[in-house]
């Protein structure tokens, strides 16, 4: 199975073999970043990146916790790619809606769910106030096995 997806412009395209889980995050970060309520987050161990083809500019910005957090983004029509945290550095974190087909993934849980607008929340039993921690991302990887 492989996951394919680019950006808008279709100059950067990449696949993935294997993910990990799709989380949905409501901190303002994400707002500013995706223009919208949330953003989708697809979270894969960077070993099964089969294929990144295209150039990227880079964007650091803090979280909301202080850590710096890396956007690759296309220059030529700014949608963001991915992106890493220090927190998990063996993992690329994927921005959902660039994916060829985001239907081959069920969203697994949801974040920083005390800036989510009342009409945004997704209902999902894994519901996390803040960062997650390494209990919700495994209970968030068992999920979605
Ligand atoms: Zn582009
Ligand atoms: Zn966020």
């Amino acid at each position: 199975m492989s996951y394919t997806g680019g950006c808008s412009c279709g100059s950067v395209r990449f696949a993935i073999s294997k993910n990990l889980y799709l989380l949905a995050c409501h901190c303002n970060e994400c707002k500013k970043r995706t223009g919208s309520a949330f953003g989708l987050s697809v979270v894969v161990e960077t070993e099964n990146v089969e294929n990144y083809q295209g150039e990227t500019k880079t964007f650091t910005r803090k979280s909301e916790s202080g850590r710096p957090v890396s956007y690759e983004f296309c220059p030529v029509c700014g949608s963001t790619i991915r992106w890493g945290i220090e927190a998990v550095p063996s993992r690329s974190i994927f921005a959902g809606g660039n994916f060829d087909d985001l239907s081959q993934f069920s969203v697994a849980g949801e974040m920083y769910i005390e800036t989510a607008m009342d009409w945004s929340r997704l209902g999902c039993n894994l519901a996390q106030v803040g960062e997650p921690d390494n209990e919700f991302r495994a209970a968030l990887i068992e999920k979605s096995k």
